[in-house]
């Protein structure tokens, strides 16, 4: 590994906003933990300490909920109109535009993301994100309903689509800023209020987004948000009884743990969870784009993806053709400290996932998968892996089943298309799925076919507001974006009126 050459300088706010301890955000003030407590934040580039955040826990999330009751039931949230929430959330997308760059280092130094793709990944997604739900403010509706039999005529019946009251909302570390805004944006287009607590390894961006939200005018109380630990902040939203519904994305072991908090009052639960996604390349794919594109489908996001493409099955022809060429991508890419303008893959996001990534590493290899290329950790400093080709494997080994969450993918020849469905189907989760082939027939009946929440033929990893996201079978509960997320944040009221 080349070492960093930090050509970037940082950002004025940027340096100043990860040396002071951040508070948290509580009903329009930034206050201290009721603990005192802070944690550390670390830079994953060099395993350094890079902040000092509150440590919200019970008693915060507790203040918290009562400032998101209030806001919900009493406050000016709940009397303005839907034009003007829809002008706010539209203000906080244009004001995330105008701090891009520091929004974008930020993301860059907690995550270690390389600072380019934060540039042209992160932050566009997240800015489009609000402007989309900006727009959906002013056109959730309810319908009027025609009634049959006697009833015919002697009554008005109509439906109306109400916000759900107050949102737990608890996000991952994989992308901090833009999992706030798949989560903020619906939740705020529909008039609701939150908590948000974001990852411990990744708190930074959605605490200075909290500051655009009230510079975007949104009023006290609306958006709360409480950094802390997963099993002290996180499971006291999930438990609390005040609260109305819990939205999680996160690992599926977490979503389960969730669901069993969510039951104490019955709270509406939606849940993003993980994924082993097959990406599947027919001989008859267009090999020019299929490679790269298998490459980056894993590799994005140093494989941190729920929806990553980490089966790569391969029709039998196009075998070594493929691997060669996807294990001759990845030894390109240039593996380096996010802020190096050269970096292509930066390092995972905590020495957690670094031995977590290197054990299934060691376990594919102990039961006899081979490494084309890469296959270890990268260096001494901070939490790089090698970008990694597995062939070799068999259906049972654990870095075929479970998730890895790391740049580590197995590549697995099949003989038989009509089979292929099976053996893409035949894993516990069902997020996304990719499908390389120039036949258009073949291309959409096995999409068909595919049990998981999204398609992807003859591209990947493409992803917009307007489209859903969710998973199938253990990949979680209902979906993300599009106008499908807004039915978790409303509730449908019928209403029955005698004539
Ligand atoms: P990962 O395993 O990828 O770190 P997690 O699913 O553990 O992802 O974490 C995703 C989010 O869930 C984080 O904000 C984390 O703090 C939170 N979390 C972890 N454990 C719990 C829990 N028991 N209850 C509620 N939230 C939790």
């Amino acid at each position: 590994m080349a070492t960093a050459s930090v050509a970037v300088r940082p950002h004025e706010n940027v340096t100043g906003y990860v040396t002071k301890t951040r508070k948290m955000l509580i009903n329009g003030k930034w206050v201290d933990s009721a603990s005192g407590k802070t944690f550390e934040t670390y830079n994953p580039a060099t395993g350094e300490v890079l902040s000092h955040v509150a440590e919200g826990d019970k008693e915060d999330i507790d203040r918290a909920v009562k400032a998101a009751r209030a806001a919900f039931e009493t406050g000016p949230w709940s009397k303005i109109s839907p034009s003007e929430r829809g002008r706010m959330i539209w203000r906080l997308g244009d004001l995330l535009e105008k701090h891009l760059e520091e929004f974008a280092q930020l993301e860059s130094l907690d995550n270690g993301k390389p600072l380019k793709i934060a540039r042209v990944a992160d932050l566009p997604l997240s800015i489009d994100h609000f402007r989309y739900y900006a727009g959906w403010a002013t056109k959730i509706e309810g319908n009027t309903v025609p009634m049959s039999g006697w009833k015919q005529g002697m009554f008005h019946a109509y439906t109306v689509r109400e916000p759900v009251g107050v949102v737990g909302q608890i996000i991952p570390w994989n992308f901090p800023l833009l999992m706030a805004a798949w989560k903020l944006g619906p939740a705020l287009a529909s008039g609701c209020t939150i908590v948000l607590k974001p990852a411990e390894q990744t708190p930074l961006t959605a605490l200075r987004l909290g500051e655009l939200i009230q510079e975007a005018g949104i009023p006290d109380g609306v958006v709360n948000i409480v950094p802390g630990y997963g099993e002290t902040a996180g499971a006291a939203l999930a438990a609390h009884p005040d609260v109305d519904k819990v939205a999680f994305t996160g690992s599926t072991e977490v979503g389960k743990l969730i669901l069993k908090a969510a039951a104490g009052n019955l709270k509406k639960v939606s849940l993003e969870l993980g994924g082993k996604s097959p990406n599947i390349i027919f001989d008859d794919a267009d090999l020019d784009s299929a490679i790269p594109g298998a490459a980056s489908a894993i590799f994005f996001n140093q494989g941190q993806c729920c929806c990553a493409g980490s089966r790569l099955y391969i029709e039998k022809k196009a075998f070594d053709k493929v691997v060669e060429g996807v294990a001759d991508n990845a030894s390109k890419i240039r593996v380096r400290p996010g802020f190096d303008p050269d970096s292509d893959l930066g390092p995972l996001v905590s020495e957690e996932q670094l031995n977590r990534v290197c054990g299934f590493l060691e376990s594919g290899a102990k039961e006899g998968a081979k490494a084309v290329t890469g296959g270890s950790r990268e260096g001494t400093t901070g939490y790089f892996v090698k970008p990694t080709v597995l062939i070799n494997t068999n259906p049972k080994m654990k870095v075929v089943q479970e998730e890895i969450f790391g740049p580590v993918v197995t590549a697995i020849p099949f003989s038989d298309p009509s089979e292929i469905a099976a053996t893409a189907n035949d894993t516990i989760y069902g997020l996304a799925a990719g499908i390389w082939t120039r036949d258009i027939k073949k291309a959409h009946s096995l999409a068909s076919k595919i049990k998981a929440g999204t398609v992807w033929i003859n591209c990947y990893n493409i992803f917009d507001a307007s489209l859903p996201f969710g998973g199938y079978k253990q990949s979680g509960w209902g979906r993300e974006m599009g106008h499908e997320v807004l039915e978790h944040y409303t509730e449908v009221k019928s209403v029955c009126a005698a004539l």
